[in-house]
This record gives C-alpha cells, sequence and structure tokens, in this order.
C-alpha cells in the first residue's frame, strides 16, 4: 500500500492510496462517522434566562458546540472510576454569564481548566437584546456520534476512484483537438493513449464535455485500487489525529473480534 498527503489543514485532510482494498478503506471511513470518542455538553442547567429562546433551544445549540477533545485524558461516564456520578476524569464543566445588547457566542463558555477552552469561540447561541440575560453551567462527557449526532467529530468522509482515461493511439489527434477545446488547466498531459486530469474532482466537467462534443474514442474506466479519500473534522479533533485514532480504533475491533472467534 502507497499512501500519500494531497492536502492536510488543522481540519482537512486529502490523501491518495494505492494498492488498497475498497472495504478496508470503507471500514476505517465508518470507525471514523461512528465510533470516534468526542467532548459534548449532555448536562444544562439554566439559572436564568430571559432571551427570546427556550431553555430548550439553548441546550440543543449548546450540544452542538464543538468542543475540543483529548480522549486519552478522560474516560466515558459509564466507564468511570466515579461509577456515573461525574468527576474531574469523566467531566468537563463550563459556565456561562451574559448580560446586556450583544451575541452570546461559544466562546463565552468559561472552562473550568484553562486546557478545555473552546477552539471554535465564534458559533452564535442566542442574540440578547437590551438588558435580556443568559446564566447556566454545563457539564461536557465523551460519547460516541453512533449515539448521538452532536458526538460526531468527522463531517462528510467520502472516496472517489481515480480515473484511468484512454484511447487509441491512432486517435490521438483527435484526442488533442478535443483537449484544446477545454477550459485551460483541466488537462494537465496527453499522453501515447491515456491522459491525466489536473484534478480528479473535475472528471463530471471532462464527462459533461465529451458529452457535448459526442466524443466516443475515449474511454474512462475508474481504477479500484487507488483511491483519492477525503473528509473534514468539526474542531474537535484535528484531521491527522482524527485519522490516526480511527486506525488505532478499527485495529482494536479486529482484534477484539479475533479473541472473540479464538474463544468459540
Ligand atoms: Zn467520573
Amino acid at each position: 500500500m502507497k499512501i500519500s498527503l494531497d492536502e492536510l489543514k488543522q481540519k482537512k485532510a486529502v490523501l491518495s492510496i494505492e494498492d488498497i482494498d475498497f472495504y478496508l478503506l470503507n471500514s476505517i471511513r465508518r470507525v471514523m462517522l461512528s465510533e470516534l470518542p468526542k467532548l459534548a455538553i449532555e448536562d444544562v442547567v439554566i439559572y436564568d434566562n430571559t432571551t427570546t429562546l427556550f431553555d430548550e433551544i439553548i441546550s440543543h445549540r449548546l450540544g452542538l458546540v464543538p468542543l475540543p477533545t483529548d480522549p486519552d485524558l478522560l474516560n466515558f461516564r459509564d466507564e468511570c472510576i466515579c461509577d456515573g456520578k461525574g468527576c474531574p476524569n469523566c467531566t468537563v464543566r463550563y459556565t456561562l454569564s451574559k448580560e446586556g445588547e450583544g451575541t452570546v457566542y461559544s466562546g463565552d463558555l468559561q472552562p473550568s481548566e484553562a486546557s478545555w477552552r473552546i477552539g471554535e469561540d465564534l458559533v452564535p447561541i442566542v442574540e440578547l437584546f437590551n438588558d435580556q440575560r443568559l446564566i447556566l453551567e454545563v457539564e461536557a462527557v465523551l460519547g460516541r456520534a453512533k449515539d448521538h449526532a452532536k458526538w460526531q467529530v468527522v463531517t462528510a468522509p467520502g472516496y472517489r476512484l481515480y480515473p484511468m482515461i484512454q484511447f487509441d493511439s491512432k486517435n490521438k489527434k483527435n484526442v488533442e483537438a478535443f483537449v484544446k477545446e477545454l477550459p485551460e488547466g483541466l488537462v494537465t498531459s496527453v499522453k501515447k493513449d491515456t491522459l491525466e486530469l489536473s484534478d480528479i474532482s473535475k472528471l463530471p466537467v471532462f464527462e459533461s464535455y465529451m458529452d457535448m462534443e459526442d466524443i466516443d474514442f475515449i474511454r474512462i474506466e475508474k481504477d479500484p485500487r487507488h483511491i483519492r479519500f477525503h473528509f473534514e473534522t468539526d474542531g474537535s479533533y484535528s484531521a491527522s489525529k482524527a485519522l490516526k485514532k480511527s486506525v488505532d480504533l478499527f485495529e482494536q475491533k479486529l482484534k477484539d473480534f479475533t479473541e472473540l472467534i479464538d474463544d468459540i
């Protein structure tokens, strides 16, 4: 297997993977979607709410705020030494107190420890008018997206198969004439009997030009063992951490499965 990074940002990654079985990558994609442990607000105590939104709507909005997560520092509450009562090993507390005209943002949630300060601090919660106020306290716990979408770390993980664009070498002149009609930069090179696109996400553009011009001397096939995989996170994890943790979890699941089979 060969993996190269096409793009890596704090919250986004694009990988090109060669010689991989399709189902293997799909399993990792599914772990990413539903199994990564993430911190999210679970309990809300509202002391005063004179805003235009109901307590329930504010609680729901708070639940969806991405909180910075280090799963190695926290236990799941139901597996914690406190027997689910809530302690610093499984629970992170935030307080919020704001009064007067302005918007309440996620960054107004003050953590009990500075290390849990919210990075995505400009998520609007509610707008305050005149002397309206919002005072509350919340508890955040680890959870998984298979239980509730608020614990979903990775959004829109997806993959595309790399296209193999081929033609008979006797048609090379026709292909070159067709390529001249295309938007500049769409095709990077025309070889003896293949051509390459600058970006495989632009394949639908290439195909629509083929349809328009009734091109029948170019064939497009997909390579099932060469895949472009892309995903983004909501900010609770960095993209690289989300990928590493997903692979670790997948490996652990395989080990657990092997042990179960051995016990039969
Ligand atoms: Zn605990």
